[in-house]
Parts: C-alpha cells; sequence; structure tokens
C-alpha cells in the first residue's frame, strides 16, 4: 500500500459519502430521523481535513486514525458501527495485505459490527452490504473489482422489500418495508469507491 494509493482510497470514499450526503438523508428521512447524510458527512469531513497524516501513515495506523474520527463525529448508531468496522479493520490488517489478508479482516471486522449491534443478515441494515460483499471477495478470482462493486449495489437495493428488525427504522415496523436502509447504501457507496479506485 502506497501513500499515494492510500491517499486515493480515502479521497475516494469520503467525496463519494460527502456528495451523496442528501439522497443519504431523504433515505433516512423516510425510515428513520433524517439525520444519517449528516452525520456520515461530518464524519467523512473531518476525515478528508486529516487527509495528510492519514496518507502517510501505515495502513492499520491509518484505519484506526479514521475510525475513531468516525466514531467521535458521525454519532447516531452508524458511527459507533462504522467506527467498529474501521478499528476492527485498521487491528487486524498487515502493513501490505493481500487479497486472502484483506477477505478475512474484513470478515473480522463485520463480526465486531455484528457484535456491536447485536444484528446480523436480513434485520436491514449496513449487515445487508457487507456480507454479501465479503461472500463475493470469499470467491476470489477474474474482475473482482468489477463484481464486488455490482454486489454491493445489488445488496443495497435488495434492502429495499426488507423489514427493518434493527435501529430507528424497526419502530416502523412493515412500514419500513420498500425503502433502502440508509446504512446499507452508505456501505455501498463506500465499497463501490474503494472498487472505482483498485479496479481503475
Ligand atoms: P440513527 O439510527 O441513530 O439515527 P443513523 O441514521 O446514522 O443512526 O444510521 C442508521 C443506520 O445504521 C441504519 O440504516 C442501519 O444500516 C444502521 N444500523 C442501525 N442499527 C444497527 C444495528 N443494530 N446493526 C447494524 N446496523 C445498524
Ligand atoms: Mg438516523
Amino acid at each position: 500500500m502506497n501513500q499515494n494509493l492510500q491517499r486515493r482510497l480515502i479521497e475516494a470514499v469520503s467525496r463519494s459519502v460527502i456528495e451523496n450526503a442528501e439522497d443519504l438523508t431523504a433515505l433516512d428521512q423516510a425510515i428513520g430521523d433524517g439525520d444519517h447524510g449528516l452525520n456520515m458527512k461530518r464524519g467523512f469531513e473531518a476525515v478528508l481535513a486529516q487527509i495528510d497524516s492519514l496518507a502517510e501513515t501505515p495502513l492499520p495506523d491509518t484505519l484506526k486514525a479514521a475510525g475513531t474520527l468516525l466514531v467521535m463525529k458521525i454519532g447516531g448508531a452508524s458511527g459507533p458501527l462504522y467506527g467498529t468496522l474501521f478499528l476492527t479493520l485498521g487491528k487486524t490488517l498487515p502493513e501490505q495485505p493481500t487479497l486472502a489478508e484483506l477477505t478475512a479482516a474484513f470478515g473480522t471486522a463485520i463480526d465486531a459490527v455484528k457484535a456491536r449491534g447485536k444484528s446480523d443478515a436480513g434485520q436491514k441494515t449496513m449487515l445487508d452490504v457487507l456480507l454479501p460483499v465479503q461472500a463475493e471477495l470469499m470467491k476470489g478470482g477474474d474482475g473482482l473489482e468489477d463484481r464486488v462493486r455490482i454486489c454491493a449495489a445489488k445488496a443495497a437495493e435488495a434492502t429495499i422489500p426488507m423489514k427493518a428488525l434493527r435501529g430507528r427504522a424497526s419502530f416502523l415496523g412493515d412500514r419500513s418495508i420498500g425503502h433502502m436502509d440508509p446504512g446499507a447504501r452508505s456501505s455501498s457507496l463506500m465499497i463501490v469507491a474503494v472498487c472505482n479506485v483498485l479496479g481503475g
């Protein structure tokens, strides 16, 4: 992982979240309290504000520092969950990860999110994007960036007919059906951004 690539990844992920903040807000207005866009924008603006130091530290330190910033700045339910995801990736990944190490670390980080959120697949949350993406990574093989990109977008779409069983949206019961989960959407934005940089 060189500094230039690390910088491009941080920028791409942050910009994608910031540029789509209104979309995330609209999704959270439909089935939550409407703060997901602003929460995420605040978190990733804080990340961008530290881009110089985040780009030059070793990958594990960068991920841990980003995770800490996200916990502090995002708030809500998603702040601690995304913070846990990034912090665990930082604790688990080596400085120059192979695909196998990346896949394994992503699995460990998802397990930490599940434990933190007392949540799992099929509950209409960010996990409904993170888990299918991890399964796609496990397959490896040709065109992985493209396949993961498609998988993330489809998985976010697939939360539309689900009924929310975790988080604020679960208070709506059946009325949560028919809307995309905001956290699933933000996860897919970040994953697509990573694939766009890695896949060119
Ligand atoms: P809040 O619900 O506190 O307003 P946000 O709006 O920032 O927080 O984030 C909402 C998103 O967080 C949801 O769309 C969902 O994807 C995710 N989420 C909420 N609770 C959980 C949980 N227990 N496990 C996993 N993800 C969750
Ligand atoms: Mg919200």
